[in-house]
């Protein structure tokens, strides 16, 4: 037998191998988010441009990355380098109020139909945390119900029921006290939360990707969505859409917008902040106001919803929202990605079926999902070990996506897509040749 893959690519990539080892000495693991956990080692990139980057090494590389689904117009995009290196001029944190802040908020107020008011946080992962807190504030009722598999970011009160079994939080070292105050309920099963729902009084609020769990991984039924949006209704549920990873993508005004149904609150991070780091919680306007500062001194201390966050909504994150925003609100970028999305699964298909692998691409607008393994079930473990061997071949064949899925940009052009799906054909040979793949 030849080289195994993980030995070529120890060959190939010894620049990120030797930064690897320095940072292992000082970050754990040698990583800075759980994602980029990659056996033999992470891949260091040293410069992007449009839908490619380039490695410590010199190799390049098409991106599904995309910055984590952030950057729908590709890496450093004429309009947004401009943009921010204009702003970075003028001052990145007044510690004051701003205009910039005003029109970004009004852009997504222009484009999500849920955004009556919009409070910005730093993250996703802030932005559900606020999201569940304004919805508790209104209620008074603490439960929160979230559907296995669904993920809202990594802070205690959502980091659990995300990834099988689903008993086991995401993480050590949240307590059982918090744990307690989220209901797990199967996703697509409108008869069991109605039955949760009914079993108890103290549910005030429910949350969920809207696409489905995991970015749509393991895809919603649009009918689901329909009924749980009757349901909250009917009983006074506060409903909140994480649209994370699905605003402004499936459409300029998010899932809501696609689906068309409207929930209480919106959560949304990556493509409202340009690539920059930025988040925002946007709903209806009587539960954002829980945050207003009134003449009531007493209601201001006791009975306000908090928000603080050093860099919320500074000037340059609200300057790279802007461009992004102003860029494809009339949806004609959406038209280009969705149209490469498609195209892209359908080559990677054809790919799969002529190597005779199990594996399947499928996914809504611009995203594709992988099934190394065949079509997606909830819950379904993956076997690790071909995530590492599939992330490790495609790099050496010059593509970077996540295990299981691509984010497809507007700009990822023809040239991208046959590129990726050759790629994709000699990793699945190698797969085989390693028999991790039949
Ligand atoms: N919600 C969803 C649906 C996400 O996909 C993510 C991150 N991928 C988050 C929340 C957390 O966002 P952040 O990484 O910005 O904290």
């Amino acid at each position: 037998m030849g080289e195994t893959i993980a030995e070529r690519y120890r060959k190939a990539l010894p620049g990120s191998w030797a930064q690897w080892e320095r940072a292992c000495r000082i970050i754990p693991g040698g990583i800075t988010h759980d994602s980029r956990h990659l056996v033999p080692f992470p891949l260091y990139v040293a410069r992007a441009s449009g839908p490619r980057k380039w490695d410590v090494d010199g190799r390049e590389y098409i991106d599904y990355w995309m910055g984590h689904g952030a950057l729908f117009l590709g890496h450093a995009h004429p309009t947004m380098v401009e943009a921010v290196q204009r702003q970075v001029s003028q001052g990145t944190h007044y510690g004051a109020c701003h205009e910039l802040e005003v029109e970004w908020a009004d852009w997504i107020t222009r484009l999500v139909p849920s955004a009556q008011m919009v409070r910005f946080t730093m993250s996703g992962t802030e932005a559900t945390h606020l999201a569940i807190r304004l919805a508790r504030a209104a209620t008074g009722r603490p439960k929160l119900v979230k559907f296995t598999g669904h993920f809202h970011g990594w802070a205690d009160g959502v980091a659990t029921g995300v990834n099988p079994p689903f008993e086991i939080p995401m993480s050590a070292g949240i307590p059982g006290s918090v744990l307690g105050d989220v209901l797990l309920s199967p996703p697509n099963d409108i008869a069991a939360l109605e039955r949760l729902i009914k079993s108890r009084d103290d549910i005030g609020t429910v949350i969920l990707e809207p696409s489905g769990a995991q970015a749509g991984t393991d895809p919603i039924d649009p009918g689901f969505l329909k009924d749980l949006r009757q349901l909250t209704s009917d009983r006074g549920l506060i409903l909140i859409f994480d649209e994370v990873i699905t605003g402004f993508r499936y459409a300029p005004g998010g899932a809501q917008e696609y689906y068309g149904i409207t929930p209480d609150m919106t959560t949304l991070a990556k493509i409202v902040a340009g690539g920059l780091p930025g988040a925002a919680v946007c709903g209806k306007r009587e539960l954002l106001s829980q945050m207003a500062f009134g003449p009531d001194a007493q209601r201001n201390r006791q009975g306000r919803v908090a928000q603080n966050g050093t860099y919320n909504s500074n000037p340059l994150t609200a300057t790279a929202g802007i461009a992004m925003l102003s860029q494809i609100a009339d949806g004609q970028h959406h038209k280009t990605a969705n149209a490469r999305g498609a195209e892209l699964r359908s080559a990677l298909n054809d790919v799969f079926r002529k190597a005779g692998a199990p594996c399947v691409a499928y996914g809504d607008v611009s995203v594709c999902h992988i099934g190394l393994e065949g079509a997606p079930g909830a819950g379904k473990k993956r076997d690790a070990s071909l995530v590492h061997k599939w992330r490790c071949a495609l790099i050496l064949h010059g593509v970077d996506m996540s295990a299981n899925h691509g984010w497809v940009s507007a700009v990822h052009g023809d040239r991208e897509i046959e590129e990726t799906a050759e790629a994709v054909r000699k990793a699945v040979a190698d797969l085989q040749a390693e028999r991790a793949l039949p």
